[in-house]
């Protein structure tokens, strides 16, 4: 399996799940023509592209809403409320022969593969998280999520690759410029995760099979990749993941071989 973050950030994000045959992108907030040059500069085929989750309808997660609508016949894997969402920010209708319908804590079937979206504690309509389950092969993307609660927990055990968040340093954001309202937005239940809940979450959910964690949607302003990265590694110590963080500006790959996740599922 293939994973890359293609981008991570708070101008724009989308990660790529890949078997080398057909590939699932979560959240579309960078251009269409950006998540072609990315994944071609990352070895993967943007032709292979045959779906998209959608987490929440912040504009850093459904940017090229439309633009996939006209100039490819990718389908949409949504909820309800973001789906309600999206249509009114954008002013476009996914029409229902593109629409995987999907509900928060059940799960969906997309080509054999199993999505299963599970709330998260974030200001949107219906936000969710995405577990993934690939033949063997267990992920999750967990962005945008005020804090991390058991639901969340639960549903990150027993994977082979996690993306996390790790928005922000607390002393970084609350020392930083940014204007007290949007401070209070972020540190809130309903905001973004702090590199503290991230390192929490992590010793949470830790297993034998981690093999990959993926630091993502790390602020620019109000965090430092190298104390984001400082934290997990200490959690990680010791265990067999590999750590990676996420960049806005340009993609990060991850391969997987099979021989490392097609083991008897333990967890
Ligand atoms: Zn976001
Ligand atoms: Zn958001």
């Amino acid at each position: 399996m293939i994973y890359a973050a293609l981008a991570s950030g708070s101008k724009g994000n989308c990660h790529a799940f890949s078997d080398g045959r057909r590939t699932l992108l979560v959240d579309v907030g960078i251009s269409l023509k950006q998540i072609r040059l990315r994944m071609q500069q990352v070895g993967l085929d943007p032709g292979e592209v045959r779906a998209v989750a959608l987490s929440h309808e912040h504009i850093d997660h459904i940017r090229a809403v439309p633009v996939l609508l006209r100039q490819t016949d990718w389908s949409f894997l949504v909820t309800a409320g973001t789906l309600a969402a999206v249509t009114a920010i954008h002013g476009v209708e996914i029409p229902p022969s593109r629409l995987i319908p999907l509900r928060s804590g059940h799960a969906a079937d997309w080509d054999g593969v199993r999505v299963l979206p599970f709330q998260v504690p974030h200001d949107a309509e219906d936000p969710v998280a995405f577990r993934i389950e690939w033949g063997g092969f267990h992920a999750a993307v967990v962005t945008d999520l005020g804090y991390p609660d058991q639901l969340v927990a639960n549903h990150c055990a027993g994977l082979d690759l996690l993306a996390l968040e790790a928005n922000h340093d607390v002393q970084m954001l609350r020392e930083g410029s940014y204007p007290p309202a949007l401070k209070k937005r972020i540190l809130s239940r309903v905001g973004h995760l702090s590199n503290e809940s991230m390192s929490d979450l992590l010793s949470q959910v830790l297993g034998p099979r981690l093999r990959n964690v993926i630091l993502a949607h790390l602020s620019e302003q109000n965090n430092d990749p190298e104390l984001a990265r400082g934290l997990a590694a200490a959690v990680l110590a010791g265990s067999a993941a590999d750590l990676h963080v996420a960049r806005q500006d340009q993609p990060v790959l991850v391969t997987v071989p099979e021989s490392e996740y097609d083991l008897p599922a333990t967890s």
